[in-house]
C-alpha cells in the first residue's frame, strides 16, 4: 500500500490525543469550588477565561507555548486580593488537578492501535514539558502504543518551528516529506508541519471533515488505509 508516501505519523498531544481542554476545565472548577464561599463563579471563569485567550495570543507571538498560570489566576481572581502564597497555591493545584485529570479521547487508542496495525510507527510530537508531557502519555496508557516522544520543552523550540518536526521525522528515521503530521491547532501543527515539508491533517472535533481535516483520528487511519490522503507535497 502506498498510502500517498507516508512511512511514519507524528501526532500531538493536547486536544489531539488527549482531552487537554477538558483537564483544564474540571481542574477550574476543583479549584474554584474550594473558593466558592467568596467568589462571584461566574466572573471569575469569565475573567480566566479572557486571560487565558489574550496570554495564548501573546505566548503565541513570542513564539512560546506556555505561559504562568498562576498569572492567569492573579487575574481571575482580580478584586478579591489573594495573598501571594494562596495564589502560589491556587497554581499548584490547578496543574497538579489538570494533569492527573486529563483523559485519552476515546478514539486515541483505537487509532494507535490501527496505524501500529497499518505497520507505521508512531512519534508523539508535543509542545510542552517533556517530563509532564510523557507523564500524561502513562496516566491515561498511550506510552506504550508510541515509538518515540519529542517534547519541545526539550528541543528548546517550539511547534511551529521546523526543527520540531525535523526531530519527529529523525525519531522515527523517516525523511520529513515521509511523515504525516496531524495536530488541532491551525498555526502550531498544520501551517508549521507544511513550512517544515511535512504533510499535515488538521483534526478538528466539532467541525465536518473536509480535504484538509478529519473530526478524529480514526477517520484519519481510516483515510490512510483507503489512501485518501491528499498528495499534494508539503508546503503547496
Ligand atoms: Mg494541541
Amino acid at each position: 500500500m502506498m498510502r500517498n508516501g507516508t512511512r511514519a505519523v507524528s501526532l500531538d498531544l493536547d486536544n489531539t490525543l488527549v482531552d487537554h481542554s477538558g483537564a483544564v476545565g474540571f481542574a477550574f472548577r476543583t479549584v474554584v469550588d474550594t473558593l466558592a464561599e467568596r467568589v462571584d463563579t461566574y466572573a471569575v471563569e469569565r475573567r480566566f477565561r479572557a486571560a487565558g485567550a489574550r496570554f495564548k495570543a501573546e505566548a503565541d507571538r513570542a513564539g512560546l507555548p506556555w505561559w504562568d498560570v498562576r498569572e492567569q489566576w492573579a487575574e481571575a481572581l482580580d478584586g478579591l486580593n489573594p495573598s501571594e502564597a494562596e495564589l502560589d497555591s491556587i497554581a499548584a493545584r490547578f496543574t497538579e488537578v489538570m494533569d492527573r485529570s486529563v483523559r485519552p479521547f476515546p478514539d486515541a487508542r483505537p487509532a494507535l492501535l490501527r496505524l501500529g496495525g497499518l505497520g507505521l510507527p508512531v512519534v508523539v510530537l508535543t509542545n510542552g514539558d517533556g517530563r509532564r508531557q510523557r507523564a500524561k502519555l502513562v496516566r491515561t496508557g498511550l506510552l506504550p502504543l508510541v515509538d518515540a516522544v519529542v517534547a519541545s520543552g526539550d528541543l528548546g523550540v517550539h511547534k511551529p518551528h521546523a526543527r520540531c518536526f525535523a526531530a519527529a521525522a529523525a525519531a522515527v528515521n523517516v525523511a520529513s516529506a515521509e511523515l504525516l503530521h496531524a495536530g488541532d491547532d491551525a498555526v502550531h501543527d498544520v501551517r508549521g508541519a507544511r513550512a517544515a515539508g511535512v504533510r499535515a491533517v488538521h483534526i478538528r472535533r466539532d467541525h465536518p471533515p473536509s480535504p484538509d481535516s478529519v473530526s478524529d483520528l480514526l477517520a484519519l487511519t481510516a483515510r490512510l488505509q483507503e489512501g485518501r490522503l491528499r498528495t499534494t507535497p508539503a508546503g503547496q
